[in-house]
């Protein structure tokens, strides 16, 4: 990031220090490709996953009406948007926003079980019922749960009825494997995988429905106009090039999240796991206590030094319950006590160990408190 910021010319210029911009930008587009299983040209650099979520959405609805005017039959306008009840807001309320803007756009919640997968049935029976171009999204694990969705299945369902997928990958991206074969576009962000804030991209494959969001200088073939933030980007390709060789690290972090999640449980039996049945990303930990509120549970951690989340970070500046865990049908008192737990490459054991010190202790004392009352 400080070469870049050193370098510190426009990509677009066509002189020396635009000539090395432009070779950070390619290079790292390479890097973000690898990542996605993509291909360096389909990988449009932008200013986050909210960004990106908003291109692909409002991107494709209307890309598709630009389509709509060339076969003058109706059929390539999209009418319909299927979104899964556990996507990012980014995603729920730009679908709702665009149902909102276009009136022959229909939004429809999937229903998703109550692990947090994504009910397949749900999605084949959406598909079949009624007509129109249709755009679904689903995201390949969710951030609060960590649950990976079957994504090889829900492609191949909206294959077969000629739908569109947007796969929002935001905390997937280097903790599995990503084919972005399997869809039409797929966002990231830079700050999930550790690089630096205000990054991210919009993978979008060819001739898929894309109408600029951004206009201006017609920077990246005129699909997001705006001179491109090198040293971001230099920082996005940096954090994507750490995780090439991250096996050993990933298999350390998930031996530390599952050491959490059984010490928990040895010590606070009540102790709910939120998609402990499904696969999940390794880094991620959904829980509850019952009895303890998050709010009482987020301060008490965080006045012992421990830093945990409830709901999803995005929002967790104020503690509502999750929409996610509402969708998988969880009762709204154990959603109100839901934390979330993230293990990353600066976790150690130790801090493993504090968490659960400080849990059994609130756990303690919120019995405690509740005995008395009683
Ligand atoms: N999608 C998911 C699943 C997220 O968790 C987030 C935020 O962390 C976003 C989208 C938005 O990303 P950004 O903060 O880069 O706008």
């Amino acid at each position: 990031m400080t070469h870049a910021l050193a370098v510190g010319g426009n990509p677009s210029s066509v002189h020396a220090k635009g000539r090395a911009a432009r070779a950070i930008t390619e290079e790292v587009r390479e890097k973000i490709a690898r990542l996605a299983g993509a291909r360096a040209d389909q990988v449009i650099f932008t200013s986050g996953a909210t960004e990106s979520n908003n291109l692909a959405l409002f991107g494709a609805v209307e890309g598709s009406l630009a389509e709509d005017q060339v076969s003058k039959n109706g059929s390539g306008r999209i009418t319909r948007i299927f979104v899964s009840g556990i996507e990012h807001s980014s995603v729920l309320a730009t679908a709702d926003r665009l149902a909102e803007r276009f009136p022959w756009v229909k939004t429809q919640r999937l229903a998703v079980t109550a692990d947090g997968v994504i009910d397949l049935e749900g999605l084949r029976v959406a598909l079949r019922e009624g007509k129109g171009h249709t755009l679904v999204a689903v995201m390949a694990a969710n951030n609060e749960t960590g649950v990976v969705q079957p994504l090889a299945d829900v492609a191949k369902l909206v294959r077969e009825a000629g739908a569109l997928l947007l796969v929002d990958a935001v905390p997937a991206a280097g903790k599995i494997k990503l084919d972005f074969s399997l869809c039409d576009y797929m966002t990231l962000s830079a700050h999930k995988i550790g690089g630096p804030q205000g990054a991210g991209a919009l993978v979008v494959r060819e001739n898929a429905p894309l109408q600029p969001q951004m206009m201006g200088g017609g920077q990246q073939k005129g699909l997001r106009a705006g001179t491109e933030n090198l040293s971001g980007i230099a920082g996005f390709g940096a954090a994507a090039h750490t995780l090439d060789d991250g096996e050993g690290e990933r298999a350390r972090i998930q031996h530390l999240r599952d050491h959490f999640e059984v010490a928990l449980k040895q010590a606070i039996p009540e102790a709910v796991i939120f998609g402990v049945t499904q696969q999940r990303l390794c880094s991620t930990s959904c829980f509850a206590i019952p009895g303890l509120t998050a709010e009482t549970a987020l301060i008490g951690l965080d006045l012992d030094g421990v830093m945990m989340s409830s709901g999803s970070t995005c929002s967790s500046g104020k503690v509502a319950v999750s929409h996610v865990l509402a969708a998988m049908g969880v009762d709204e008192n154990l959603a109100g006590a839901a934390l979330r737990a993230s293990f990353g490459w600066s976790s150690t054991i130790e801090d493993v160990n504090a968490a659960i010190a400080s849990l059994v202790k609130l756990h303690e004392r919120a019995s405690k408190k509740q005995s008395e009352a009683a």
